[in-house]
């Protein structure tokens, strides 16, 4: 008799569509269980502790933020999903954003502010490129129109679509810059649905967050799920899947235990859930010819295929790094102003692709300032705080692992650059000095760190270019959900946990 623990539904990380999914299949009776590797639930938006001092690991905003009231939009969907009240997520909205190409007092620099509310965007667009607002308008009119969650669509260059509508290549790179930062895992370009995905989630929809940060919506994802009956298992990761016939046949945890589970629901990625599949000798995926191999033609062939398929499954290339500088005062004490998200850019194109030669590209970044939100009763954060996010090269930052000294010497010299290029873009300091001697505590985080965690290949911050919308991989009962789903951010992520959930289970 097998002592294996069984469940309905396995799922691989708790990130946000881990969690999400895990709600929605415990609410429907399912038994199951959500197996994650750290020892803290979010994945990339979970938060730690430096000092007694709580950061996000990710949070600068929650995207796709709407108004009570606001029907079929996927904030309002995965609330009714997931049984969640708004107020429990306790959002509170941006105070405005903008998009800055060309630094400070530089010719030619342009802003686009932009706000939860659309019209405040378009007026922009008309006021600063008075030339391209009917295509602008055209644009909109196309991205309203498109079905970006169908689940079948052919893959078409976004690049392409805003060309046939926007002429000016300064426009169409400052509409770029902020969807392809919050969420594209492709360089240069993006895949048309997820262009509209980012396009609504940030400028039809925006920008909130709560008082406390992602460990509110974090607290109440694990109540849900506790309450509706599911499991969890932290410090457990996933080591391998082992196959029969085509279908996972158990899970073998870190610990060397084994489970097994009628479905498995993998966040981890498309690449990354490949690498734990162990094919058996009974897959007939691995027969030769419909008949017996001998082993030694049938392990040649497995592995020939499974490399094969690992080809077509690329790993991301784009990774970040990001600087956390806390503030005994607001930032809005600095003369900084009531920005809450800055996306800047410093070139004649904005180059959004992996920087070759050096750790880090500090040429274009995001800017987020937390405080900068409209806290109920005018509250204010305890302390300022000054997040900027830059690409980054996960290879160069991976040859200095081996090395504590050289990895905390550069994470000092690219703090100090990549604040010193944020700068650019902000009102000028009264007195330059003032920040540093407001500085209380600092923290940055490289792609090693968010290999660590998200299990991500090469640090890759959105996984794989190439998005796999059904979720289906090589095994018949495992399923992918989130980051390579395709749904990114706090919201999409929690979506994709929800829509994968009712697709391969609940509506089976
Ligand atoms: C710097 C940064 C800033 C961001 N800012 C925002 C933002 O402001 N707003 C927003 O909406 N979104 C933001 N995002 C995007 C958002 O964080 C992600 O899209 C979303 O959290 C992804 O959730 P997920 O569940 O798909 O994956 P993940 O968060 O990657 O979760 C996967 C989980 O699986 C676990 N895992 C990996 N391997 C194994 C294994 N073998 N066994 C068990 N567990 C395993 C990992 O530890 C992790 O917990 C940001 C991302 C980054 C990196």
């Amino acid at each position: 008799m097998s002592t294996h623990t069984h469940y309905d539904v396995a799922i691989i990380g708790a990130g946000m569509s881990g969690l999400a999914a895990g709600i929605r299949l415990a609410h429907f009776g399912k038994r199951v269980c959500i197996f994650e590797r750290h020892n803290a639930p979010g994945g990339l938006n979970g938060f730690y502790s430096i000092a007694g001092r709580k950061y996000d690991v990710g949070l600068h905003a929650v995207t796709n933020y709407v108004r009570p009231g606001v029907k079929g939009t996927p904030l309002t969907k995965l609330l009714r999903q997931l049984r969640i009240d708004r107020d429990e997520f306790a959002l509170c909205e941006q105070k405005q954003s903008r998009v800055t190409f060309g630094p400070r007092g530089a010719a030619g620099s342009v802003s686009l502010r932009f706000t939860n509310d659309f019209a405040v965007f378009e007026n922009e667009v008309a006021q600063n490129f008075p030339s391209q607002i009917d295509g602008f308008r055209a644009l909109v009119a196309a991205v309203r129109a498109h079905n970006e969650v169908s689940l079948d669509a052919k893959p078409v260059s976004a690049r392409e679509i805003v060309r046939r509508h926007i002429a000016d290549p300064l426009l169409e790179d400052m509409l770029f810059c902020p969807v392809m930062y919050y969420g594209s895992a492709q360089e240069h370009d993006m895949e048309w649905s997820q262009f509209v995905i980012m396009f609504k989630a940030l400028f039809f929809e925006g920008f909130a967050r709560p008082f406390d940060g992602v460990r509110v919506i974090i607290r109440v994802l694990l109540e849900k799920y506790r309450a509706a009956g599911g499991e969890r298992r932290m410090k457990c990761g996933v080591k391998k899947i082992i196959t029969r016939e085509n279908r996972a046949a158990a899970l073998v945890l870190d610990n060397g235990e084994e489970i097994t589970a009628t479905h498995i629901l993998s966040s981890i990625g498309a690449v990354e859930t490949e690498a734990l599949i162990e094919f058996s000798i009974f897959d007939s995926r691995f027969s030769i010819g419909g008949a017996a191999a001998p082993f030694s033609d049938w392990r040649g062939s497995a592995q020939s295929k499974i490399e094969n398929r690992k080809s077509k499954i690329p790993e991301g290339r784009l990774s970040y790094v990001e600087t956390i500088t806390v503030l005994n005062r607001q930032p809005a004490d600095f003369g900084w102003g009531d920005d809450t998200i800055i996306f800047f850019n410093d070139s004649p194109r904005f180059n959004y692709e992996r920087p070759e030669h050096a750790q880090v590209d500090t040429r274009s970044g995001v800017i987020c300032f937390p405080n900068n939100f409209a806290y109920p009763g005018d509250q204010q954060l305890p302390e300022g705080l000054f997040r900027c996010t830059c690409l980054a090269n996960y290879d160069l930052w991976k040859n200095l692992s081996d090395s504590p000294g050289e990895y905390r010497a550069a994470k000092q010299r690219w703090f100090g650059d990549i604040a010193a290029s944020a700068k650019r873009f902000l009102p000028p300091l009264a007195q330059p000095a003032a920040l540093e001697s407001a500085t209380v505590a600092t923290d940055m985080f490289t792609p090693l760190t968010i290999t660590k965690f998200t299990g991500h290949a090469a640090g890759a911050i959105y996984g794989s270019p190439v998005k796999n919308r059904p979720g289906r991989t090589a095994l018949d009962n495992v399923y992918l959900c989130g980051t390579d789903q395709g749904f990114l951010g706090i919201i999409g992520a929690m979506l994709s946990g929800i829509s994968m959930a009712n697709y391969h289970v609940l509506q089976k």
